[in-house]
């Protein structure tokens, strides 16, 4: 199996290279942020908690999020035979502590985390832009400002978390999708 976690921060790119490395390894997706953004759509209990955290830029609570993980997990163990892109999760060291034993739990462990490193004002930049071209109730100036600061606070350490376990792959996020990509294959390729 093949468990890549995408790390880095909002706007780094994370959708757009996990849909480009779910069609190359055959791997099965899961964005937390997507999941909540379904719930909200769909008007679950899930949804309504969701939506406040969401639109204030923070963070759903650890438990919470750890539960949701692990259910879609197990729903879509069947498609997940090859392995799991986790994108969006974990952003705290303790989601990363529960994502590590969830999947030791279940005789496997996460292959690489690849870090997509990416300047401030880029992230800013294409935030803004994806405002206005999808119309993410987020992505609005005073939001993407407070995301960015619980990225620093809670989920940049992680950097350090994975760097200790020797599976943290760092690549430069900037250039076209097509360049990252390809960066990216370059330290996955090796592994599979
Ligand atoms: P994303 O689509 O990954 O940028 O996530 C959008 C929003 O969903 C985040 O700003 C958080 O409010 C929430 N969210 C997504 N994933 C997580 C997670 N792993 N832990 C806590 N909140 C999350």
């Amino acid at each position: 199996m093949l468990n890549i976690v995408m790390f880095g921060a909002p706007g780094s790119g994370k959708g757009t290279q996990s849909d480009m490395l779910i069609e190359t390894y055959q791997l099965f997706h899961i964005s937390t942020g997507d999941v909540l953004r379904d719930n909200i759509k769909r008007g679950t209990e899930l949804g309504k908690t969701a939506k406040d955290y969401i639109d204030k830029g923070q963070l759903i609570p650890d438990e919470l999020m750890t539960g949701i993980l692990a259910s879609v997990v197990d729903e879509n163990a069947d498609k997940a035979r090859n392995g799991v892109i986790f994108d969006g999760f974990p952003r705290t060291i303790a989601q990363a502590e529960a994502l590590d034993k969830m999947l030791a739990e279940r005789g496997t462990a996460i292959s690489a985390v690849i870090g997509l490193d990416v300047p401030e004002e880029v992230l800013v930049a294409r935030l803004l832009n994806r405002g206005k071209e999808q119309g993410r109730s987020d992505d609005n100036l005073e939001t993407i400002n407070d995301r960015l600061k619980v990225y620093h606070n809670s989920t940049a350490p992680l950097k350090q978390y994975y760097e200790e376990q020797g599976v943290l792959h760092m690549i430069k996020g900037t250039d076209t999708p097509a360049d990252v990509f390809n960066r990216i294959k370059a330290e996955l390729d090796p592994l599979v």
